[in-house]
């Protein structure tokens, strides 16, 4: 059953967090709101906090990116919420609906555009692959917290 729940999530699921900057300026609701808006359904959700090591592991594909160090004190310094998503071409659509990873380049009426702070500070994450949706899924929930 378990293993069940997650082959699902290849091509109708992604994995999104509300970012510690958004939790801080009171935007979860509004996020929640876009995105159950845009037609995602909501298949796993907790409100928790990443450890240095979870970040570290989370992010290891930018290790050697100069902002490393930056982006996992960002991603710890406070709460999260963490969401496996549902929806038809779920990975695509959700990063539209994200827009842009600088929100100054973010198109208008995205997430990022309308709830990001800056580049490092940017509300919200999106999975950018079916394969990662998967992997980044399973780091937070285990089978019997997806529905
Ligand atoms: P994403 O897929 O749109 O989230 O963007 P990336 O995979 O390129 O980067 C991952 C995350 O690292 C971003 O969402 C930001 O939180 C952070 N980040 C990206 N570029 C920068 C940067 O130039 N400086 C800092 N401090 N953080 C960055
Ligand atoms: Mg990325």
């Amino acid at each position: 059953m378990f293993a069940q729940n997650f082959e699902k999530m290849t091509g109708n699921r992604t994995f999104t967090m509300i970012k510690p900057d958004a939790v801080e300026n009171g935007y979860i609701g509004a996020i929640l709101e876009k995105i159950t808006g845009a037609g995602f359904k909501i298949v796993a959700m907790k409100y928790t906090q990443l450890s240095k090591r979870d970040a570290e592991e989370f992010y290891a594909i930018h290790k050697e990116r100069p902002f490393f160090g930056e982006l996992v004190e960002f991603m710890t310094r406070g709460p999260i919420v963490a969401a496996i998503l549902e929806k038809d071409n779920a990975v695509e659509d959700f990063r539209a609906l994200i827009g842009a990873t600088n929100p100054e380049e973010a198109a208008e009426g995205t997430i990022r555009k309308l709830y990001a702070s800056n580049i490092a500070e940017n509300a919200v994450h999106g999975s950018d692959s079916d394969d990662n949706a998967a992997i980044e899924g399973a780091f937070h929930f285990s089978g019997r917290e997806v529905f």
